[in-house]
Parts: C-alpha cells; sequence; structure tokens
C-alpha cells in the first residue's frame, strides 16, 4: 500500500514544533507551523545542556546534513558528565551521575547555543513556517481538525500538534484541568552570559569546564555556571555542511545564573533596562562577597544586555485521557524546572515518538487515534517520571549536597 500521507498542523515553532515538523515532512506527511513570534530573537536563554535522548530525537528527525550540523556546532566534549556542586571556594562537595549515560563515538552529545539550535531547526521550513500567527483554538470531528488563528482564519488539519510550550493554548482546550505551577529555584532565575575573553579566561581554573556545575555557600547565595566552547565555527561549519543555512559565529562563553540578594527588585521582562541589569549585576556581586575570584569574575564579567529574568514553573499533567486528533508535545504537555537539564530532550524525544506513530499510520500500519494514544502513553511513560524528579531541586540536582546545606546554618 503507498504511503497515505496525513496533513499536520503544528501550534508552535520552538525545540519540539520544529523538531516534529521536520521529522513529518521526512517521513512523508505535509505540515503547517504556526509560531506567535515574529522572530526568533525573544530570549530564550543561552547554552542547553543536550544528552544521547535530545540527540537521538534530532538524528530520528533532522536531514542528515543538519543533524551533521548540530553536531559541529555542539560543545567539546565534557571532561567529566552529570551535575557537580562545589563550595563558594571552588571546593567540590557533591556530584551525580548523568540521567543519561553519555554515549561513546566522535560526537558525543554534549549542549548547543540554543538560538543557533534554533536557528538549525528553522531552516527549509519556509514554505510551511507561518511567523507571527498564534493557534487559539480547535475543533475536532470524524474527518479532521479546525484550527484558528489569531489572524481570524482557520486552516484544516488530520491532526493538530500542541508543541505551544508552558502556557499551550491547545492544552488548555484538550486538558483544561491541567494546572502550571509558578516558581522560583531560591533566585537562580536571572541568567546571562559573560564571554571568555583572554582576561576572563586567565581567570578561569579547569575545573569550570568540566560540567555544568553548582557554587553554593551556607547563606544560601548560588551561582550556576555551564561553559559553551563549540567544536568549530559555526559559520564555517554551516558553509560546509549545509550552504544553505546561515549560522552566526558565537564566541565561547560562560552561561551564569546567580542569586540576588532578598530585597533587589526585578522587574518583569517587558520593562527590563540596561541600568536594571547593572543594579542586578552589582547585587549578585553582593551576594558572592568573599566567594573564590573566578566565580566573581564570571558575573563581573557578564554582558549586561544578555541578562533576563526567566520566570520558572511547572506543569502538574494530567494522569491520561482519551486520544483524539489533537495531542501536545514538549514543554506544553510536561514542562518541568530546569533542574536536571532534561526539559528540552524529553521535548525532542516527543517529537521522535510522535513521528515514528504516525509513520505507521502513513504506513497503514495504525488507526490515527490509536497511534496517536500510543505516542501519548510513551510520553507519559518516560517524561513524567523525569519531571517529578526535577521538581525535587535541591534532591536531585548534585546528588542532594543541596539538601545539606539548607538544613545547617554554620557558615561555608
Ligand atoms: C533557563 C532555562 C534553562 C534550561 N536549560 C535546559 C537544558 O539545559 N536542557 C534541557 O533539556 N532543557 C532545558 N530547559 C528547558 C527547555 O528550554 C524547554 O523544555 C524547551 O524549550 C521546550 O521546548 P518546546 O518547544 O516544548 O517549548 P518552547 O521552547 O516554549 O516553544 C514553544 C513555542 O510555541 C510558541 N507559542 C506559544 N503559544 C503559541 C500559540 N498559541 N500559537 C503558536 N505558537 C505559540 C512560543 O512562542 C514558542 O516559540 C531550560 C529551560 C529554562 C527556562
Amino acid at each position: 500500500m503507498a504511503f497515505q500521507p496525513l496533513h499536520v498542523v503544528i501550534a508552535g515553532g520552538g525545540l519540539a514544533g520544529l523538531t516534529a515538523a521536520h521529522g513529518l515532512l521526512r517521513a512523508g506527511h505535509t505540515v503547517d507551523v504556526f509560531e506567535r513570534h515574529d522572530t526568533v530573537e525573544h530570549r530564550q536563554g543561552y547554552y542547553l545542556h543536550v544528552n544521547p535522548m535530545g540527540g537521538d530525537a534530532l538524528g530520528r528527525c533532522l536531514p542528515e546534513d543538519l543533524y551533521r550540523l548540530y553536531q559541529a556546532t555542539s560543545r567539546v566534549n565534557y571532561v567529566r558528565t552529570g551535575s557537580i556542586v562545589r563550595d563558594s571556594q571552588l571546593n567540590e562537595l557533591s556530584s551525580q551521575p548523568p540521567l543519561i549515560p553519555p554515549k561513546d563515538g566522535a560526537f558525543p552529545d554534549t549542549g548547543v547555543h540554543r538560538r543557533q539550535l534554533r536557528q538549525i531547526l528553522r531552516a527549509r521550513l519556509d514554505d510551511v513556517y507561518h511567523a507571527g500567527t498564534a493557534v487559539v483554538s480547535f475543533e475536532q470531528d470524524d474527518a479532521g481538525v479546525t484550527v484558528t488563528l489569531s489572524d481570524g482564519t482557520s486552516v484544516r488539519g488530520d491532526v493538530l500538534v500542541g508543541a505551544d510550550g508552558i502556557n499551550s493554548a491547545v492544552r488548555r482546550q484538550l486538558l483544561p484541568d491541567v494546572q502550571v505551577v509558578r516558581t522560583g529555584i531560591a533566585g537562580i532565575g536571572i541568567f546571562g552570559r559573560a564571554d571568555i575573553t583572554e582576561e576572563l579566561q586567565a581567570q578561569l581554573p579547569e575545573l569550570i569546564d568540566e560540567g555544568v556545575q553548582m557554587i553554593v555557600d551556607r547563606h544560601g547565595s548560588r551561582l550556576l555556571v555551564a561553559t559553551y566552547r563549540p567544536r568549530r565555527s559555526a559559520a564555517e561549519a554551516a558553509a560546509e555542511i549545509a550552504p544553505d543555512v546561515a549560522l552566526e559565529d558565537v564566541p565561547p562563553y560562560v552561561m551564569a545564573s546567580c542569586t540576588v540578594p532578598a530585597g533587589t527588585a526585578v522587574p518583569p521582562a517587558s520593562e527590563w533596562t540596561l541600568e536594571d541589569a547593572a543594579r542586578i549585576r552589582d547585587a549578585m556581586l553582593d551576594a558572592l562577597e568573599g566567594w573564590h575570584p573566578a566565580a566573581r569574575a564570571i558575573v563581573a564579567g557578564m554582558d549586561l544586555d544578555s541578562m533576563f529574568a526567566v520566570p520558572f514553573g511547572f506543569l502538574d499533567p494530567a494522569e491520561s485521557w482519551t486520544p483524539s486528533r489533537v495531542t501536545i508535545i514538549g514543554d506544553s504537555a510536561h514542562a518541568m524546572l530546569p533542574t536536571l537539564g532534561m526539559g528540552a530532550n524529553t521535548s525532542l524525544n516527543d517529537a521522535a515518538l510522535l513521528v515514528d506513530r504516525l509513520e505507521a499510520v502513513g504506513r497503514g500500519e495504525v488507526e490515527l487515534t490509536a497511534a496517536i494514544g500510543e505516542y501519548e502513553a510513551q510520553m507519559r511513560a518516560t517524561a513524567y517520571p523525569i519531571l517529578r524528579a526535577a521538581s525535587h531541586h535541591d534532591e536531585n540536582f548534585g546528588g542532594g549536597a543541596l539538601v545539606d546545606l539548607a538544613s545547617d546554618g554554620s557558615p561555608a
């Protein structure tokens, strides 16, 4: 039997939606992706930890050359994998092996510059990517789904995939009881990056490159750091591997997120100014009084223009539901705290799981809603336990040292 293509409407052009779009096109289906933002320039964070769960999903979904471009632009191999906790003088307190063990080979999955990955994922989708158009609601019947868009028009598809993030409009209609739990993690919700200039490099001990690390003291101050050192120039890699993809070079940097003392005013993103960034960076330095000079140098070197606040949150997800032509992937299904660096990895994995099941539908091996039900069961079994583990930040980052610190008032 010839492959029977489905038309899949995807709400959201984030990591999950774009990966699903590539995978579905590769399988022989057609897609339309609707993304509410006009550009990819809005603040999305910097370093993104990618492990074999996410890397394998990219390999399954992307055209072969775009996958190689992802590999070429990823971070050089770490000295160690897993999460590390250090005290304010950079002595190791605790560590924890990675949740998903690394793979051997020339390009073990490590981490990427998030915007660059999104640019790779956005490549070759011009004909099907509709920027500046949000999905508002949907109506399904026996033959398909009608999706209403923010410009007042509607589109029809065989399937609607909600890949529209933690505040998903698709999920709100499909599973209205799911609640978003808003939280913060002891003040590390402000992110920024410091380029690794010669001057900063001279102040960084080698251990800073060992892996993603949390540096803490017993007064409640915390500094999360991850270094990004690309395997090679992104512009050169793109020119050689996929010349139709324009990538700018990103210099090596340290991504950092740091405590601010209680009472520091943090304005909402829309009101954030460079003066706020300078004031908040100074407040961070106050929080790190007496810390190892390298830790202070990272914060002092933060580019003011790179700083932004991330409101953390996670879902209290639905246990199960009756499958239909409408489904959800990524943060819209299981947004989690960044504790374990697994949100994007599980989101990419969802895209690959869904592509696999919808490919089977195209081959006539399984009925559509049964296939979507199979995807949803696999997604819940994989992502929900990780979501729950990520919610216990202090127990599950770095092997519990943060719990010990929180319960011990003595100075470190
Ligand atoms: C600070 C921070 C650090 C993190 N670090 C890591 C890490 O190291 N490793 C890791 O695996 N994960 C990490 N995560 C988690 C990761 O960023 C998310 O899990 C991942 O981005 C989810 O991808 P997504 O495509 O599901 O959602 P999103 O990336 O949120 O994309 C959703 C898209 O949908 C669009 N959209 C929203 N509503 C609509 C609508 N109604 N119609 C159309 N479009 C819409 C949005 O504009 C957005 O582009 C981190 C998260 C944070 C906040």
